[in-house]
């Protein structure tokens, strides 16, 4: 990893007071803020105090006086009055929950659903998730969780470029992450859940349960724990060199004059460049490192704008983004009244998956979960915790016996199956694929990808592709893309098609 930049992405999080270092990465590489809307008027291109000049001679708005727009960080809590764990009796409980955002939260209700007793350990239990997430509504639909979008739009689109938009027909829809919040956590509740409110620093494993160190003192013992701890990676230990692509983004949800958006979609990807014509160090940036807009258009004018780049290696600068941001919102015609929250975003994407089997069990970001090749995560997760809350229920609860290292070693084999351990190596050779892909190259990509059939590109960004079928996925991408593309694809996917053949012979299953 990137020494260097990681400071900078702490330093910059760190002004924020919101991101403390822990354990493998950070505890929350988000940073979410948000006020009332504040009515003072801010256009970015009559901001005199923050126009700098490039080193072309061109007058460049600055960043900052967009982000002089955001507001205090302010943590919003849920009204709910949780039964807490009483360090007192210790009691072993069936299972312990370390991280209670949305991987953890729906394992420890669905555990609790059979009846076993579960602990949720968060520092801040109560505390709305931060992030904006972003789904496609069949995924949420499949999970039965509508009612836990706020907003849907019938459709996406793709900018490609100037000349050409592509007509995504696939619904799309922002998570409420109050009320899927609110409604895991009133189901652990009358499931019986405990939770205690605390940082998880250490754990020590004895034969038949382990036991947890908190940061307030207390231990709590379990005979099964979950890290769900998201990309801090607390527990869960990995034996490879930690060397993911990461995806940074800058978001603001924000109320403008007007946008030139359509409400009834919302933009996936916007790879257009014009914006960045007068200015040439930026537009030499984002030719060799790309950053599109991804936008949530909720009306005429209030909207969520994220600048973001898909996969880098090391990751882009969070200024580098803002500066791209501002240039683009500037060209759009897009004022900036007001910020409500604004998102700093980074996800490490890939990378090698943490040591199978081992004894602490885990799921999310924290399990290597995230996509590979696109940085979404939260359907994919939701999925999956049913495998991991049946298999901890089913284990324990037969008659054998089974527990410790034996136990944790089924429910990875359950998590992370051969066929999800190929599919994943195929998404990791399209990050290492993108990771090479310059800005026309990126455009010649998705041109081809979008074209494929939806079963394919669904199939693809949703995790329900398997080999063989993501051959065939990728010889339709090959017969889609344009002569230069194909020729691209060959000189630059040659190297990590050889890397993911390398590592599909090597893997194996693992003793269970
Ligand atoms: C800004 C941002 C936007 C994203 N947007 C999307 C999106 O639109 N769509 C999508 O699919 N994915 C998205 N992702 C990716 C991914 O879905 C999220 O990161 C998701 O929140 C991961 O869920 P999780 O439960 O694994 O971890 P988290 O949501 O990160 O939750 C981890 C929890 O563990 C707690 N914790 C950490 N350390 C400890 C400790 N030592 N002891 C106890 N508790 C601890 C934290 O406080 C936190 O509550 C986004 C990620 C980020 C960062």
């Amino acid at each position: 990893m990137d020494r260097k930049w990681v400071d900078t992405v702490l330093k910059t999080h760190n002004q924020h007071g919101f991101l403390r270092p822990v354990c493998g990465f950070s505890e929350t590489v988000s940073i979410l803020s948000s006020s009332k809307l504040r009515n003072q008027e801010l256009r970015l291109s009559e901001r005199k105090g923050h126009l700098r000049r490039a080193k072309n001679g061109c007058v460049r708005a600055g960043s900052a006086a967009l982000l002089e727009l955001v507001p205090e960080t302010k943590k919003e809590n849920l009204e709910f009055e949780l039964p807490m764990y009483d360090p007192s009796k210790g009691l072993v409980v069936d299972l312990a929950v370390v991280g209670g955002g949305p991987a953890g939260l729906a394992v420890a209700q669905q555990v609790s659903e059979a009846g076993l007793t579960v602990c949720s350990i968060d520092p801040s239990p109560k505390l709305i998730w931060p992030n904006n997430y972003g789904v496609w509504v069949d995924e949420f639909e499949a999970m039965d969780l509508l009612d836990c979008l706020d907003t849907t739009w019938s459709g996406a689109v793709v900018f490609i470029n100037d000349q050409t938009k592509k007509d995504l027909g696939r619904p799309y829809g922002r998570v409420n992450r109050k009320q899927l919040k609110s409604k895991m956590l009133q189901k652990c509740i009358s499931n019986g859940v405990k939770f205690h409110q605390a940082k998880v620093i250490k754990v020590i494993h004895e034969e038949a349960k382990s036991l947890l160190i908190c940061n307030d003192g207390v231990t709590i013992q379990a005979t099964v724990v979950l890290d769900a701890t998201g990309f801090s990676r607390c527990l869960v230990q990995y034996d490879k060199p930690y060397n993911p692509g990461y995806q940074v983004a800058y978001g603001i949800l924000a109320e403008v004059e007007e946008h030139p958006f359509d409400v009834d979609k919302m933009v996936f990807m916007d790879w257009r460049d014009s914006h960045l014509k007068g200015d040439m160090d930026l537009s030499e940036r984002n030719s060799r490192i790309p950053t599109f807009l991804y936008a949530m258009p909720f009306s005429s004018n209030r909207i969520f704008l994220e600048e973001t780049s898909l996969v880098a290696r090391p990751g882009l600068a969070i200024e580098d983004i803002q500066q791209r941001m501002v240039a683009r919102l500037r060209h759009l015609g897009i004022k900036v009244k007001a910020i409500e929250e604004d998102e700093r975003c980074v996800i490490p994407m890939g990378g090698p998956l943490p040591v199978l089997p081992q004894r602490v069990v885990g799921i999310g970001g924290t399990a290597g979960m995230v996509h590979p090749s696109t940085g979404y995560m939260v359907a994919r997760t939701l999925a999956a915790a049913p495998i991991v809350a049946n298999s901890i229920v089913s284990y324990l609860s037969s008659d054998g016996g089974v527990s410790g290292n034996e136990l944790s070693a089924k429910v990875w084999k359950n998590l992370w199956p051969i066929e999800r351990r190929r599919q994943r190596e195929f998404f990791c050779f399209g990050m290492d694929v993108l990771l090479k892909l310059d800005l026309p190259g990126t455009r010649r990509f998705f041109n081809a990808f979008f074209d494929l059939e939806p079963h394919y590109w669904h199939g693809f960004l949703s995790s329900r592709l398997f080999l063989p079928e993501l051959i065939f996925f990728g010889l339709s991408l090959f017969s889609h893309a344009s002569n230069m593309s194909r020729a691209e694809i060959m000189a630059k996917g040659t190297l990590p098609l050889v890397k993911m053949i390398g590592n599909l012979i090597r893997d194996r299953e693992f003793d269970d």
